[in-house]
């Protein structure tokens, strides 16, 4: 983050403007409806200001900013499209130990003015940084569309009742999920739907039932939840939703560092993948700690690679949560198969190559793979292996020695849907030493058939090319 985000209180307080046309008058305007004192500095002033001179709280000087106008006043805008006034402006507020802001002239800011969406009390603020101020105003625009004007009125309504909610509520995590269920459910569909009655009404009631509640120990809740193979836009609305709801969260080696920055903030975090490493005490650990977090009455978040029920355990502590009556959700997530694939452009079935998909792991013991041969050795079936980078070698090897085609296409996809993407492709007979010389690491995923050739007959790009490309649709998706 390049710049500290934070909302001023300018009520009363001074605030110079230098200039006189459009963008002075915006400036103007906003420093108003804050509530600050505004001392327009300019010798004409465009009509924009007509209906600004009218308001009390804007002096108006028909001439430029002296050190003395300084005095007491806490931001400076300069307006003026006049090098030298500019430079003026800057000097003369710097010295005087203001907050002072240049529209675009970065070197002269310091502080950027963020695109708004204003429904106050509750106010959106977007900044490219000064990067792109064109992308802030067109998200701007978006969200704009996204907030309902009620929104406002909610946001003051909910703080009317903070108080007595203070009050009844001593802990914040009580208050926080009260606060949640409030305005998420019925109290927030009643005021929305013009009932501020109703919700009134209903808000005291649960307001009751959660103060009784508070005195008995509460069962926590713990979800499930499939975090997708690393691109942050493949996760689901769900899967978000939850993330933002959560006390703690418990994270897996497999989830990206993107995805983590997508939890609520507060959240604690337990990175679950930097536990000791005999993985037995691991699983056990970890399903230990959810059930006793959940105990506390915590909301959990389990997050996990992938989907939890694809080679994820997710059954399996799942049972475990079930014998202790702990509640849970599941929320599935892009497995890794279909990340990865969709990716690299390998369409996992297709009509002319494979009419069916299965999905294994290699994760054998001491190297010895214990796999059904005879199911996997079919012409028309792509074979997706999951953890088998470690174990490619006997693999491929294995595959040709029960039956399969040494020139049957295979491809090795790693760190698939992140932007360090690398797909390897070969033949089962050649793809691990085409593997080995690429010193890929892992986490990788193995797609064996003919649908593999199918990426060239798609022509997909090289892999700096398609990365790009993502990026491309990104950033045009972003607009
Ligand atoms: N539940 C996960 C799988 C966990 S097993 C899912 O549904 O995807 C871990 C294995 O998944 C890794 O060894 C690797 O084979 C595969 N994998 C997970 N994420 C991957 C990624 N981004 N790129 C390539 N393979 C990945």
């Amino acid at each position: 983050m390049d710049h500290l985000p934070i909302f001023l209180d300018v009520k009363a307080k001074k605030i110079i403007i230098d200039g006189g046309g459009t963008p002075a008058a915006r400036r103007a305007e906003r420093a108003l409806t804050a509530g600050a004192n505004v001392f327009v500095f300019c010798p004409n002033l465009s009509p924009e200001f007509d209906k600004l001179l009218s308001h009390p709280s804007l002096t108006y000087f028909p001439r430029a900013p002296e050190q003395a106008d300084f005095d007491g006043c806490i931001v400076a805008y300069g307006a003026t499209e006049n090098d030298a006034r500019d430079e003026a402006l800057h000097r003369m507020a710097k010295q005087a130990g203001v907050l002072v802001n240049i529209a675009d002239v970065t070197k002269y800011c310091d502080f950027i003015t963020p695109s708004v969406v204003d429904r106050s009390p509750l106010i959106v603020a977007v900044s490219s940084g000064g990067n792109a101020p064109i992308i802030a105003r067109i998200l701007r625009a978006r969200i704009e569309v996204m907030l309902p004007a009620a929104y406002g009125r909610l946001t003051k309504f909910v703080g009317g009742f903070r108080d007595a909610v203070m009050d009844k509520l001593t802990s914040t995590d009580q208050r926080r999920h009260f606060w949640e269920n409030t305005i998420e459910g019925q109290v927030g569909d009643f005021f929305l739907a013009g009932d501020a009655e109703a919700a009134g009404k209903r808000l005291l009631e649960d307001l009751n039932i959660a103060a009784t509640a508070a005195d008995t120990p509460q069962m926590g809740e713990v979800y499930l939840v499939g975090a997708g193979p690393g691109d942050p836009d493949l996760l689901t609305f769900k899967a978000l939703r939850l993330m933002q709801r959560a006390d703690v969260v418990l994270y897996d080696r497999l989830v990206s560092d993107e995805i983590m920055t997508l939890v609520r903030r507060d959240a604690e975090r337990v990175n679950v993948g930097k536990m000791p490493q005999q993985h037995t005490m691991v699983q056990e650990d970890i399903t230990q700690l959810m059930v006793s977090l959940a105990k506390q009455g915590k909301r959990v978040l389990r997050l996990k690679g992938g989907d939890p029920f694809i080679f994820g355990r997710g059954g399996e502590e799942l049972e475990e949560l079930a014998k202790h009556d702990i509640p849970f959700q599941v929320i599935p997530g892009i497995t890794a198969a279909s990340g990865c694939a969709s990716y690299a452009g390998i369409p996992l079935t297709h009509r002319d190559h494979a009419q069916s998909c299965v999905l294994i792991t290699a994760h054998g013991k001491d190297g010895v793979l214990d796999l059904d041969w005879p199911t996997l050795i079919n012409p028309s079936q792509t074979v997706v292996v999951y953890m088998g980078l470690s174990s490619l070698g006997t693999l491929s090897e294995q595959f040709v020695k029960h039956g399969l085609n040494p020139a049957t296409p295979a491809a090795v996809i790693d760190n698939g849907t992140r932007s360090n993407q690398q797909v390897v492709t070969g033949t089962i007979g050649d793809i691990h030493d085409k593997v080995l010389d690429s010193g890929i690491k892992g986490p990788a995923l193995i797609i064996i058939g003919s649908v593999v050739s199918l990426r060239d007959d798609l022509k997909w790009f090289t892999e700096s090319d398609k990365a790009h490309h993502q990026m491309t649709l990104h950033a045009q998706d972003t607009l």
